[in-house]
């Protein structure tokens, strides 16, 4: 028999997470490394939230086990901010707090799917997601898609992946990696579509607060009321507070789903950390005052990491409107002689940036779709301004 188990055996470690880490392991080994790889602000976290899970360390109700679902008040503020950012009303028996959204994907995935049941995921896609679906027994059916369409899939291209084994479709606006956010008609569209052919809709707004220019986020069950009992919102701190590390997030959804998400969670992980979540508690109930700064930040640095890449010969990049990422093609680059290589993948072309340019980028292959990089801009303005000049030489050599 296998030493590991098929199931587990065949998760890919996480390609984001991997390019982190061999950047930070060159920066402690003294090379002066720029990482574009990790997807988390650059900020602190509020002092207001710092402050109260620091009374909550000292609080001996936190001591103990609390609700698996999550603390009762920190439900009921979730509830009431989603009815404030989304204008969607939920009961606090809807709302499922999980450590961090990843959880949250995972927890979706295993209560909606059976063995062979088919999950549209539009791609690029967060590298998290086709993992999540295999584990859970489900089969992504990935629906590409490309910079000529900023990235957005149709409800005909929807329509013609369908099957009759299609349960569930994975919505994520503003997206991970691309930074494409769906106009609200197009949102409308995709529900009222999904709603005509009983599917599920699984939709990860845990960027809904990091939209620039002209883009709008909007959540998919506030414009299609009637998507609200085959539809799970996922959500979380990390990206709007500056609270990656604090692992809250949460899945709202039907009582039934929510229900069933809580049985496996009081099994798999109980309650997230009781300080964690008083954190959060005052992070949903405060304003968004810390979000609109640092939203005003990544709109200065999205524009100028853009304007850095287009000049980049071989290099196209459509204007992210959300999220923090930028997601260019490089496809005119492979199969190019650089430095005595010719790298004829995204994943080649990385690894070479990295290692003349001392440049950390995601290849496009971690999001199902080979000849892209992924740049976060969730870094200082001078870091970006140096690493895509330090990059951009390296790929002007190409002949
Ligand atoms: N969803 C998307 C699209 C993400 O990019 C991330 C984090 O990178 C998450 C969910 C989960 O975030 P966390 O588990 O840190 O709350």
């Amino acid at each position: 028999k296998p030493r590991i188990s098929a199931r587990v055996g065949g998760i890919a470690e996480s390609a984001t997470l991997a390019v982190d880490a061999k950047a930070k392991a060159l920066k402690a080994a003294g090379r002066p490394v720029i990482g574009f790889g990790a997807g988390e602000p650059d900020f602190p976290t509020p002092k207001p939230i710092v402050d109260v899970a620091a009374a909550a360390c000292a609080d001996p109700r936190n001591h103990r086990y609390s609700p698996a679902s999550g603390l009762p008040e920190l439900r009921e503020a979730i509830a009431a901010k989603t009815k404030r950012d989304s204008q969607y009303e939920v009961e606090p028996s809807q709302v499922l707090v999980t450590n961090g959204g990843k959880q949250a994907v995972y927890q979706s995935f295993a209560a909606l799917l059976d063995p062979g049941d088919e999950v549209l995921l539009p791609a690029p896609y967060w590298t998290t997601y086709p993992e999540a679906i295999a584990l859970a027994g489900g089969v992504p059916v990935v629906v590409g898609t490309d910079e000529s369409t900023g990235y957005l899939a149709s409800v005909e291209q929807l329509e013609a992946a369908r099957t009759p084994r299609t349960k569930v479709l994975l919505f994520n606006s503003p997206s991970n990696p691309t930074g494409a956010v769906y106009p609200p008609e197009q949102v409308e569209a995709i529900g009222r579509w999904a709603v005509e052919h009983g599917i599920w809709v699984i939709t990860d707004e845990i960027y809904e607060h990091l939209v620039y220019g002209g883009a709008e986020h909007v959540s998919m069950p506030a414009v299609v009321p009637e998507l609200a009992d085959t539809c799970v919102v996922l959500n979380g701190v990390a990206k709007t507070y500056a609270m990656t590390g604090w692992r809250v997030g949460w899945m709202i959804g039907p009582a039934d789903v929510i229900k069933a998400a809580t049985n496996l969670q009081s099994h798999l992980s109980s309650n997230v950390s009781n300080v964690s979540q008083r954190a959060a508690l005052e992070a949903v109930s405060g304003s968004l005052d810390a979000v609109d700064a640092m939203r005003e930040a990544f709109d200065r640095r999205r524009r100028k990491i853009v304007e850095l890449l287009s000049a980049i010969p071989g290099v196209s990049c459509p204007e992210p409107q959300g999220a923090f990422y930028a997601y260019p093609s490089v496809k005119e680059l492979l199969g190019r002689e650089i430095r005595g290589s010719r790298p004829q993948t995204s994943v080649e072309l990385a690894a070479l940036v990295l290692e003349h340019a001392e440049v950390a980028v995601v290849p496009g292959e971690a999001f199902g779709t080979p000849g892209y990089f992924r740049l976060s801009y969730a870094l200082g303005d001078d870091d970006l301004a140096e690493g895509v000049r330090r990059m951009g030489d390296l790929l002007r050599e190409a002949k």
